[in-house]
């Protein structure tokens, strides 16, 4: 092997997505809506069973609108789950609201209920409740949306699913991203699939998901003249990102058997190795792995995870820390906090570690990784 870079996650085109942009050449329909977009719409709605979708310029746009839309305003505060990338958490700042962060669990690495549960009777005390709830589905393995749902649902308050990694995953059958009162997918260019940069944001409540498309086109008036009544965003995916979209959902499924089959490399290399043990797979769901994760027991493996990180860049390979939580976050530092007895999500943090799941690394790339990681772990 050379020095070709190993990557953790990078684009990965099949093939179809020129042809479509292409198309949109063709007819001219460059910017800023066109057929691209209704048809891409139209493939997330099919595969995730849906009924109404909006193709956005990012994921972020998708969880600003949707809690935009829920009303969420100064003052509020909105629940959020902690481990996660900022960029669920940001939008609600976006909107003069206060993020207060719950703890994962460890069997999903997600919102832990029994936290959730503990924020909404601290809450519910001083009289004042969220105005919603931003769930992660982290890395692609969903939180355990039956258990988060019933306690939402009990106390009336709305869920934003956010689905950006978790796109082709299920639990319990049905499609990640389709349980809460909206859900964002991502399709930012490390993403399981990538329109160079978009999201979109998707609901069973047709009404919801107009509001959302007048929201990311500037919040026009039905009139002849430009008219608005409230803010806006221009938010909308061009019809070009969209041709690449397009492609990119014909090869989805594909693309969650190849970060499966990465996944499975890996547990299988480790599995005689005390102290390094996968992230969970929850029974009865499918994690579509858009990285593979591991964490690195102290206790029985004399190295840290960063130093894992170090000698594997020797080599050109990209690992990462898993995500920073929100809660240790300069920027959070005066937000509240609700973990279980434990501060599971730092501890995911401090032992966590992700690795080359790049569709496009050849075996031979991956036994590679496998054996630097072998050597560094002796
Ligand atoms: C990538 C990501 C987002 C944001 O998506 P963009 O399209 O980059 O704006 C939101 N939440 C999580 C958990 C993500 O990983």
């Amino acid at each position: 092997m050379g020095n070709q870079k190993i990557h953790l996650s990078s684009p990965h085109m099949g093939g179809t997505e020129e042809k479509y942009v292409q198309e949109a050449f063709d007819t001219n329909w460059i910017a800023p809506l066109g057929n691209n977009v209704n048809e891409f719409e139209k493939q997330v709605k099919s595969y995730t069973g849906i009924r109404a979708a909006c193709a956005l310029s990012s994921g972020t746009a998708g969880i600003h609108i949707a809690l935009d839309l829920l009303g969420v305003k100064q003052g509020d505060i909105v629940f959020c789950s902690s481990l996660t990338f900022i960029a669920s958490a940001n939008p609600i700042l976006y909107l003069g609201a206060e993020p207060v962060f719950i703890d994962s669990d460890l069997e999903s690495w997600n919102m832990s209920p029994i936290a959730l549960e503990k924020a909404f009777k601290a809450y519910e005390k001083k009289g004042q409740l969220p105005k919603a709830v931003v769930i992660v589905n982290l890395y692609g393995q969903s939180a355990k949306m039956d258990e988060l749902m019933a306690i939402c649902d009990k106390y009336e308050v709305a869920v934003v699913e956010d689905a950006a990694e978790s796109l082709g995953s299920k639990y319990k059958g049905r499609m990640s991203g389709t349980f809460g009162k909206f859900g964002i997918f991502s399709f930012n260019g490390n993403k399981i699939i990538t329109t160079s940069g978009g999201g979109m944001i998707i609901s069973d409540d047709k009404e919801l998901i107009k509001k959302s498309l007048k929201k990311a086109t500037q919040s026009r008036d039905q009139a002849k003249h430009y008219q608005h009544s409230e803010v806006g965003y221009n938010y909308r995916l061009s019809n070009i990102s969209a041709g690449i979209g397009r492609g990119q959902m014909e090869v989805l499924n594909q693309r969650v058997e190849q970060k499966r089959t990465i996944f499975n490399r890996y547990a299988k290399a480790f599995e005689n190795i005390g102290g390094i043990e996968p992230m969970p797979e929850m029974e009865n769901t499918l994690h579509n792995r858009w990285l593979s994760v591991f964490t690195i027991g102290s206790s029985e493996l004399d190295i840290r995870p960063s130093e894992i990180i170090e000698y594997l860049a020797k080599f050109h390979i990209e690992t990462r820390p898993v995500w920073k939580p929100m809660h240790m976050q300069p920027l959070f530092e005066d937000c509240a906090y609700f973990s279980e007895d434990e501060d599971n999500a730092k501890c995911l943090f401090e032992n966590g570690i992700c690795l080359p799941s790049d569709t496009k690394m050849t075996e031979g790339e991956q036994i590679s990784v496998i054996n630097r990681m072998l050597e560094v772990l002796k």
